[in-house]
């Protein structure tokens, strides 16, 4: 079956982000994953990413830093979505800062 073509902006990052959220598991080796929608860690119950999950995030980009970053982006708009009370520069820091 053909996947519907996103006609905007919006629907083809949403499209994207929700294979980034897929990916997931195999970024992670299915450690520290997000329990969503809350978006806790379900192995430390920590705010998600977690320590751990920044740090097999980071060795799974290795020196791609900005790719780290534009995948970590993609999880933010499914995380601001779904954490629709959380302050969106708080979750900015949360999920990209770290990358830098
Ligand atoms: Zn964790």
């Amino acid at each position: 079956m053909m996947a519907e073509v996103p006609t905007t902006v919006r629907a083809a990052r949403a499209v994207q982000a929700e294979r980034s959220v897929a990916a997931l598991d195999d970024r992670m080796g299915g450690e520290h994953l997000p329990r969503r929608p809350q978006w806790d860690c379900l192995a430390c119950g920590r705010e998600w990413p977690c320590d751990p999950a920044r740090v097999r995030l980071a060795e799974a980009y290795g020196d791609s830093r900005i790719n780290l970053a534009m995948y970590v982006g993609s999880l933010l708009f499914v995380a601001t979505a779904e954490l629709s009370d959380a302050d969106p520069a708080e979750l900015h820091e949360r999920f990209i800062a770290w990358t830098r």
